[in-house]
């Protein structure tokens, strides 16, 4: 349409789209986020993050992040990485279904999960996390809203809701004939973990307990880790949708190459830890066997033997 204005008015009229642009989710980026959309078992939905870090182009829409329809009611599992990805994320689901959003799950304290969940408040959602999510999000969502707007541009970050119907152990949620099964977790990935069992289709969504192709990133408990994915593998899952990597993997098998850079990072630093190494030495090197298939593993690795080394000297 504006290519039919002429001269002045197209220039100034490109300027003002810029600026619309810049303070709404980009046709861009709601492209992208379309493109990327991918029903993966009847009424579950899952957007393909990118695999890369928050980048201005895609708007943090890093991390795997979707929506379980019911009759009646729909779920959001991760309302996405800034606003303008939640907002992408919440046009994407209008294109498909009228129905309320009536929950808007975060299953966890990272901000490529969490920073799109004011996107929702238009739906008057009810937000649910892990008990411990509240207190992490106060302490880092400043921090975290300060580093992406860096990077994204102050309008387009956002920021995440705390949850008010906390999980503690276990919750259901029924979107009308359609149950899903929460389960909060102890430390982990981070402390804030909480998984979704869509029991109608046995589809699990893993939040960041499960990283594929995409080296995991430790901030949380190594060996509460490993502990959780054998929690995990005894669910009645036939499917996962990691937080990073393709939309959803066999269950439990998907979970194979994580648990063998864990385990093996565990094992380096536990070694390192018994000969008195030092941890810049533990750092360059523990979990290196597992190098091989890992996107992004040299931008990780290191960092992910430190919070370990610190973690395990007080076992
Ligand atoms: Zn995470």
């Amino acid at each position: 349409m504006m290519a039919r204005l002429a001269g002045a008015l197209v220039v100034s009229a490109l300027v003002v789209g810029a600026l619309v642009l810049a303070v709404s989710t980009s046709p861009s980026h709601a492209e992208q986020f379309a493109a990327r959309l991918t029903q993966i078992a009847p009424g579950d939905y899952v957007r393909v993050g990118e695999c890369a870090e928050a980048t201005a182009q895609n708007l943090d829409g890093i991390a795997n992040t979707g929506f379980v329809v019911g009759r009646t009611a729909v779920a959001v599992i991760d309302p996405g990485g800034s606003l303008a990805d939640g907002r992408a994320l919440r046009m994407a689901l209008r294109a498909l279904t009228p129905l309320p959003v009536r929950y808007v799950v975060m299953t966890h304290s990272h901000p490529d999960h969490v920073f799109g969940g004011a996107a929702f408040l238009p739906d008057h959602p009810v937000f649910v996390g892990h008990w411990r999510l509240p207190a992490a999000l106060a302490n880092r969502a400043a921090y975290d809203a300060g580093r992406l707007s860096a990077v994204l541009g102050q309008d387009a970050v956002g920021a995440p809701v705390p949850p008010t119907l906390l999980v503690h152990d276990t919750a259901t949620l029924d979107l009308g004939g359609r149950v899903l099964d929460l389960q909060a977790h102890p430390a982990a990935h981070t402390n804030t973990d909480l998984t979704v069992l869509d029991r109608s289709t046995a589809v699990l969504w893993a939040g960041d307990l499960l990283f594929v192709g995409r080296v995991p990133s430790l901030d949380g408990d190594l060996p509460g880790w490993l502990r959780v994915l054998d929690r995990l593998a005894a669910l009645p899952a036939a499917r996962a949708v990691p937080g990073h990597g393709p939309a959803s993997v066999p269950w439990p098998a998907g979970a194979a190459a994580e648990r063998r850079y864990l385990a093996a990072l565990l094992h380096d630093v536990r070694a390192g830890l018994a000969t008195g190494t030092d941890i810049t030495v533990v750092a360059a090197n523990a979990g290196r066997s597992q190098r091989g298939g890992w996107a992004l593993f040299d931008e990780y690795a290191g960092r992910n033997a430190i919070v370990a080394y610190k973690e395990l000297q007080w076992e």
